[in-house]
């Protein structure tokens, strides 16, 4: 059973005043010494009124039936009122019990159509949970007998190991003060699948001093993915998946201020098809667009993971190559223009080409100290490249 959201004792609140055993102590008194009165001095007097020995008798029994019919009515009286106030109490219970059976459904109902699950948990190492809504299942796999008071497993278990650290960290610097967090991070679900959750949440403090928390959670795999995939978009060009011109100019503009900060070299490669306007013209543009993509995994492929490769356009490719002097460079630029040179593309069933590129090589500080400056400089060494009848390097001067 999913512990009740509503799980904490509510204090009964007691009726003020003197308590059960001092009222009935006092009833009892004042009825024990009305009976003694009574018994004492109705005697007396019915000796004085009756002295005659058989009237003094009958008197004796009237004042009986008397007595009794008194008291009889004295305890119709406090019970009638005892009781009817016992049924309105139990009534007012009754009410008060169905009214808070049906808040409470409503709230389990709001709980479990909520996106999501909402939490109630111990603010320690484990993230104990004391309550979870019915999207636990949904959004980790696990029944929520399983997580509660760390059943099967601890919500913590759940936490990515990378995320855990960051996770406490921020939650402890909300609670300490006093604020609401929001955090995100990824889980494990029990399908062994990894998703990415965002929780808002805010500590709580309970009876005994305790702190736990209490919020929420969403499923954000989605808006994570898309948000990747736009990234993506924005940095990569959709045909090569090389990076784009702009990305480009991001990752040079960047390494140029290392280079500066760190007074270290860095290079720059100029790469254009070699008459590429004939592949268009003989086997059709979708063909041209295979030898553009061929290229470009090779490139990618023969670089460092620290280098880039980026599409500046049509058929024009650039290498940034971080801390590398001239002589690297060039003998870099051979190695890609002589594995372009032996590379087959297959453009149509039993048809091969080979494609070669002219490569224009600049060095920063030597041949420029600004983007501008080393790209103009790589692209005029490119030209002079085609100049020189294709298919080479050339450094820039
Ligand atoms: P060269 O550079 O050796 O002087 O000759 P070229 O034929 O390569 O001439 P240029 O670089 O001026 O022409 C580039 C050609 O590349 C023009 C265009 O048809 C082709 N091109 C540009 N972008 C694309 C593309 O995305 N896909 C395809 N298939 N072709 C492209
Ligand atoms: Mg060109
Ligand atoms: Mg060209």
């Amino acid at each position: 059973m999913t512990p009740n959201w509503l799980d904490d004792p509510i204090p009964v609140q007691m009726g003020k005043g003197r308590s059960p055993i001092v009222r009935t102590s006092w009833a009892v008194s004042i009825y024990l010494i009305v009976g003694l009165l009574w018994i004492t001095f109705s005697d007396r007097v019915a000796e004085l009124w009756f002295p005659d020995p058989e009237m003094f008798s009958r008197a004796q029994t009237w004042k009986g039936y008397l007595f009794v019919l008194v008291t009889g009515l004295v305890l119709f009286m406090v019970l009638y009122r005892q009781l009817t106030k016992d049924r309105l109490l139990l009534n007012l219970q009754h009410h008060q019990r169905q009214a808070l059976r049906q808040r409470e459904h409503q709230l389990t109902v709001l709980m479990d159509n909520l996106p999501g699950m909402a939490y109630r948990c111990l603010y320690d190492k484990d993230w104990t949970m004391l309550f979870v809504s019915g999207g636990c299942q949904r959004l980790t796999g696990y029944t929520p007998e399983e997580l509660i008071n760390n059943h099967t497993l601890s919500f913590s278990d759940l936490i990515d190991p990378d995320d855990a650290g960051r996770v406490a960290e921020e939650v402890a610097r909300a609670v300490s003060r006093g604020e609401s967090f929001s955090v995100e991070y990824v889980i494990t679900r029990k399908d062994g699948r990894k998703i990415c959750v965002w929780e808002r949440g805010c500590s709580v403090e309970v009876a005994n001093g305790r702190t736990v928390l209490e919020g929420i959670m969403l499923d954000i795999s989605d808006r994570k993915a898309l948000e990747r995939e736009l990234e993506a978009m924005a940095t990569t060009d959709p045909l090569t998946g090389l990076l784009n011109r702009r990305e480009f100019g991001r990752v040079l503009e960047e390494e140029l201020a290392r280079c500066a900060r760190y007074r270290h070299s860095m290079a720059l490669l100029w790469v254009d098809f070699d008459h590429f306007k004939e592949v268009n013209d003989t086997w059709g543009h979708a063909a041209g667009d295979n030898v553009l993509c061929s290229v470009s995994r090779l490139l990618q492929s023969s670089v460092r993971s620290v280098d880039s490769v980026a599409r500046f356009g049509g058929e024009e490719l650039v290498v940034v190559l971080p801390e590398m002097g001239l002589q690297e460079a060039g003998e870099t630029a051979e190695r890609l223009r002589s594995r372009v040179h032996g590379l087959p593309i297959m453009v149509a069933p039993g048809h091969e080409v080979r494609i070669t590129i002219s490569v224009g090589v600049a060095v920063y500080p030597d041949h420029g100290q600004t983007t501008a400056e080393l790209c103009a400089a790589a692209d005029r060494a490119m030209y002079e490249a085609k100049k020189r009848g294709r298919d080479c390097v050339v450094q820039a001067t």
